[in-house]
């Protein structure tokens, strides 16, 4: 057993902005990266609305400068996983996958979300290449071009109207006859000039060899299948966030998203914050995981002064 001040799970903006917060304010925080070193931007190409990067960076690159920025205070990475916790606190106990057992106070959850996937030919070869699940993120490489989305939700009612302002024509696939996204929202989308929905349409297979150049889709009613010429091809069918080990020690909305108090990063179980996309299904972007990473940093400081431990 292994007694630690600070305990941070998970190695994106959120992890590694409160680790150099937590660190610089004498918390020696151990941060414990997860499966996927450096969260999702490590599978983004060029990260171009960062502030601070003026420009541009690769996510790879962005994230290894993150932690090495969390190295420079003395926040000890260890690169393993977390799979199992207990909150009963007031020292609440977690474990790794080696089997270690670490005691402390203050945990800071940011863990993160992943993107869903369709899983069809194409998809995951073409990563990268024009197929991405961030249309804030990667839409911009596409401006003046004909794009392909997939979604029927309130993410992709927005994404396909940003994509509208920035490329030439938008082809919004939704598998039903109906979409599920706000009534608000789905007015913007069918108002957009630019922007076509196909009805009962499924996406059979993302084409190209070393970049997107179509999408075949198939109509569910008729089983017609056709193709739409495409720059890129963007998934935008929900994101499930990385929470299933706290189920039953903190608040989780219907979707697993951990609920913290507004305005704060405090979840219901004193010691116990939360970051980053983990609990966060609207905003999403680095930036914001970072600034929640900074309150949690900042709010677990504070419960420790106030604790007096
Ligand atoms: P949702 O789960 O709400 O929607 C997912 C959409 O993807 C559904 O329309 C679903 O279709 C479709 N889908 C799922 N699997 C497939 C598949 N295999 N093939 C084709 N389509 C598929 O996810 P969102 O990310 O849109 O939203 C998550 C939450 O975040 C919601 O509560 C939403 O309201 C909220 N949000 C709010 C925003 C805001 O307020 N500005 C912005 C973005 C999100 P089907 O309907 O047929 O199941």
């Amino acid at each position: 057993m292994e007694n630690v001040k600070c305990l941070i799970i998970g190695s994106g903006p959120a992890g590694y902005t409160a680790a150099i917060y937590a660190a610089r304010a004498g918390l020696s925080p151990v941060l414990y990266t997860g499966p996927q070193q450096g969260g999702q931007l490590i599978t983004t190409n060029d990260v171009e609305n960062y502030p601070g990067y003026p420009d541009g960076r690769s996510g790879p690159e962005m994230m290894d400068d993150f932690r090495r920025q969390a190295l420079r205070f003395e926040t000890e990475i260890r690169n393993e996983m977390i799979t199992k916790v207990d909150f009963t606190g007031p020292i609440h106990k977690v474990w790794s996958e080696s089997g270690a057992e670490i005691h402390t106070p203050a945990v800071i959850i940011a863990t993160g979300a992943s993107a869903k996937w369709l899983g069809i030919p194409g998809e995951e070869r073409l990563q990268n290449k024009g197929v991405s699940a961030c249309a804030v993120c990667d839409g911009f490489f596409f401006r003046k071009k004909e794009v392909v989305i997939v979604g029927g939700g309130d993410t992709a009612a927005e994404e396909s109207t940003y994509l509208a302002k920035i490329c030439s024509k938008v082809h919004l696939l939704v598998r039903r006859d109906e979409m599920r996204a706000s009534k608000i929202m789905q007015q913007r989308v069918l108002h957009t000039p630019n922007l076509e929905v196909h009805w009962n349409t499924e996406s059979v297979e993302v084409l190209g060899e070393d970049e997107v150049t179509g999408v075949r889709v198939r109509n569910n009613q008729t089983g017609e299948e056709k193709i739409i010429d495409s720059a890129a091809f963007f998934v935008a069918i929900g994101h499930k966030p990385n929470t299933d080990i706290f189920k039953g020690w903190i608040d989780l909305d219907e979707s697993g998203y951990i609920l913290t108090r507004p305005g704060t990063s405090l979840t219901k179980v004193p010691g116990v914050f939360a970051s980053g996309d983990a609990q966060d299904k609207v905003y999403r972007q680095a930036v914001t995981a970072a600034g929640t990473g900074c309150m949690a940093a900042l709010d677990a400081e504070r419960y420790l002064v106030e604790m007096e431990l």
